[in-house]
């Protein structure tokens, strides 16, 4: 997989602060190379601001994205259980999750020694073949997919390559995009709607290039990634056979926010964190072995517990056009961002949390991690043209359409207002279906009047 990221030494961008951005180009985009983790926002996400006074809550709310979450869950199979956690409604779930070892060994602890909720991770079904099947077995669950379907209409051209680098916009009305293809060959592509999608920093980048917005005094800002390193990992001794038993399931779990549900500071912080799980062999070859008399009966295992937390939406953290560009002649994208107080304090709350999980599960040789990742590694990163009903504080409206230019929408991550602590993807997608059907129900309606 590695060869599908975008290399930085060809394609450069300066880091104000140390920022780890990882791309993939190409159909698909990093939905190739992702892991299937899937979970809904909630009303706590959505009205953060309500709960505990910081920032800015969003314009819309959990109750409208509800309708696109289940389109999205559809397409995406998520395998999952019931879990009735109100801090992260339950999906509409392809098939039920059955009970993994490393569920077994961390749920029943969990909730008798320290009250915890302990739940299979939701994953979308693609995420379970081996890698080097996804693309051949899974295409019905990935965007290739989609756009599949879309080609078979005869109404989608799919311009494999071509790099759009500008919008153009007449008046306060987007027309199109201009596109290179190759390294130089430039033409134009007309549209009276542009949906930009290219993940949260690229639409930014194109976004920042535009006239009309330049005025905006948010745009660029807010920028966001979940904060990790949190966490710890210890040894469990299991009998092979157990191993055995299990090894169809993915060893994976999910400890949904805990922290700061009922209460608005928790330890000096705001917010919160989830904690993802899993149960690896260091060894491999001794699983493939089973039945070798050479070696024992029993497996050590690694489980390891790792948080993602919430980012603060904070002005200061922000991209921008470089003076330097790149080799399509866009500007190259400067970005600074860094983790505050908040984010540290919830660091160091996982780290003790999570090494008294293991203490209570009865793993051993625990470790405790807490420093902090680089801004960008969790490849969550969102923000930088938030929706919002006022012009003067957001770049797109509650249906995602840029406030300054007619026509333009922007789905990804950039129109996030604030980042909660769940995987982003499920999300995003919801968001870009909900504004499809705004433009859907645009046009029927132009058609009715004409
Ligand atoms: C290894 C890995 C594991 C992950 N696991 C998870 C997970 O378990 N759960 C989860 O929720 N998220 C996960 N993510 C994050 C997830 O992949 C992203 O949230 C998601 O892909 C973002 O979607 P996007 O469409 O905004 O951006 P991308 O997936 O980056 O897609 C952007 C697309 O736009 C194209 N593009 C960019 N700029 C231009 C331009 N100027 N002109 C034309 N095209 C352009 C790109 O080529 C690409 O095809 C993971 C990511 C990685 C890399």
């Amino acid at each position: 997989m590695a060869e599908r990221f975008v290399n930085d030494f060809e394609q450069p961008y300066e880091q104000i602060e140390p920022f780890a951005w990882l791309r993939m180009q190409g159909v698909g985009g990093r939905l190739l190379g992702w892991e299937g983790q899937s979970y809904r926002f909630s009303e706590l996400d959505f009205m953060a601001r309500a709960h505990d006074g910081y920032g800015t809550n969003w314009p819309i709310n959990y109750k409208r994205l509800v309708p696109y979450y289940e389109e999205a869950e559809r397409y995406l199979r998520i395998v999952g259980t019931t879990d009735n956690i109100p801090q992260l409604p339950d999906s509409i779930y392809s098939k039920a999750a059955a009970q993994s070892l490393a569920e077994g060994l961390i749920r029943e602890p969990a909730a008798k020694h320290l009250g915890i909720k302990v739940i299979p991770a939701r994953l979308s079904q693609r995420s379970f073949a081996k890698r080097e099947q996804r693309e051949s077995d899974e295409r019905g669950y990935t965007p290739l997919g989609a756009i599949e379907q879309g080609l078979r209409t005869g109404r989608l051209t799919l311009r494999t390559g071509a790099i759009v680098t500008e919008l153009i916009v007449e008046g306060n009305q987007v027309r199109g995009v201009q596109i290179v293809e190759g390294e130089s060959s430039i033409s134009e592509a007309y549209a009276n709607v542009v949906f930009l999608c290219a993940s949260t920093l690229e639409s930014t980048r194109l976004l920042l290039r535009c006239a009309c917005l330049k005025s905006n005094k948010t745009l660029g800002r807010y920028l966001m990634d979940h904060v990790m390193g949190g966490g710890a990992f210890g040894y469990v001794d299991m009998p092979k056979a157990a191993l055995a038993a299990s090894k169809r399931e993915p060893q994976r779990i999910y400890i949904p926010r805990f922290r700061n549900i009922d209460h608005r500071i928790t330890n000096g912080f705001i917010r919160g964190y989830g904690i993802q799980g899993k149960v690896i062999t260091d060894s491999p070859e001794e699983c493939l072995a089973e039945k070798s008399s050479r070696v024992t009966k029993t497996i050590r295992l690694r489980v390891v517990l790792s948080a993602f937390g919430e980012c603060l939406a904070r002005y200061e953290n922000s991209v921008a056009l470089s003076a330097t560009t790149d080799r399509w002649g866009r500007p190259n994208l400067a970005i600074g961002a860094r983790w505050c107080k908040n984010e540290e304090r919830l660091m160091q709350d996982a780290a003790t949390q999570c090494t008294r999980l293991l203490e209570v599960c009865g793993v051993k040789d625990i470790q405790t991690t807490s420093m902090l990742s680089t801004p960008g590694l969790a490849i969550h990163e969102v923000g930088t043209a938030r929706m919002g009903e006022n012009p003067e504080e957001s770049v797109v409206d509650p249906n995602c359409e840029a406030h300054a230019v007619r026509g333009l929408f922007v789905t990804d991550g950039a129109c996030w207002v604030s980042s909660g602590c769940q995987n982003p993807t499920l999300t995003m997608l919801a968001i870009t279906g909900m504004a499809c059907e705004v433009v859907t129900r645009r046009f029927n309606l132009e058609k009715r009047r004409t």
